[in-house]
């Protein structure tokens, strides 16, 4: 008896197994976690000064026609060429993009002038402006040689975060910021939804990590999100030091 028993009961397992066991792979098959839409773009990703080729350059050498004066409000930029490069000529305002971006992956290189004599607190100082109302510092700022407010130094969002590290060459030399920036949300009511975001690396140095920017940028007062657009134009700082940019390209996300 118990003999048959075990035999009846091995068959039945057999059948069980070549019935079902099919369906298990195929279950596995089908949860495997392959995605086989929705294909990456295939980017070419350039290196040293070229732009990766899904980018926009936002300065070609002698050509500044993408920008225009901020405070003459449609106006050429003023701020003065020199071949590669520009550079803020002090007393013209800031100048912004033609063009206006939301979310972006933004790469842009930066000089403080060497020896420049300006007043305390004011040192190599300049700004991007995200969407023009978030600034992420520029300042000389190499070994703390200029003190400041930390919350002021170069990679600072200005008044709101220190950089994590201070990770600045010296001033006359070539300095980059690679950044990733999400712009805020508002809801139909026009109240905050979420605030903007950013992350900054300075010279490959991560100095901002997804901080969530609290407010639009000033230097005194306490200002809260007021909704604006999507997308608006990026904005660099004139603040009568003679800083320089170059290489300046932006993706949008
Ligand atoms: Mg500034």
């Amino acid at each position: 008896m118990k003999v048959t028993l075990l035999i009846k009961r091995s068959i039945f397992y057999l059948i069980f197994l070549t019935v079902f066991q099919p369906s298990f792979a195929q279950t596995k098959t089908k949860n495997n976690f392959e995605e086989w839409s929705g294909k990456p773009e295939i980017v070419n990703p350039g290196g040293g000064t070229s732009a990766p080729s899904d980018a926009i350059s936002l300065f070609s050498k002698d050509d500044l026609t993408l920008w225009e004066s901020l405070r003459e409000n449609g106006t050429p930029a003023r701020w003065k060429i020199g071949g590669d490069y520009f550079t803020v000529e002090p007393g013209t305002g800031d100048i912004v993009t033609k063009k206006s971006f939301g979310d972006c992956q933004l790469h842009i290189e930066w000089k403080i002038p060497e020896n420049e004599v300006q007043s305390a607190l004011n040192f190599g100082n300049s700004g991007i402006y995200l969407m023009g109302l978030y600034e992420v510092q520029i300042y000389s700022s190499y070994n703390d040689e200029h003190k400041i407010y930390y919350n002021g130094q170069a990679g600072s969002i200005y008044k709101q975060y220190a950089p994590l590290v201070n990770a600045c060459f010296p001033a006359g030399t070539w300095q980059s910021y690679d950044i990733v920036f999400t712009a805020p949300r508002f809801k139909s009511d026009l109240s905050l939804d979420s605030p903007a975001f950013i992350t900054v690396f300075q010279n490959g140095v991560l100095i901002q990590n997804h901080v969530a920017i609290k407010a639009p940028t000033t230097h005194n007062d306490f200002t809260e999100y007021k909704a604006h657009p999507g997308k608006l134009p990026l904005l660099l700082q004139e603040h009568k030091s003679k800083v320089s940019y170059r290489n300046i390209w932006i993706r949008e996300l």
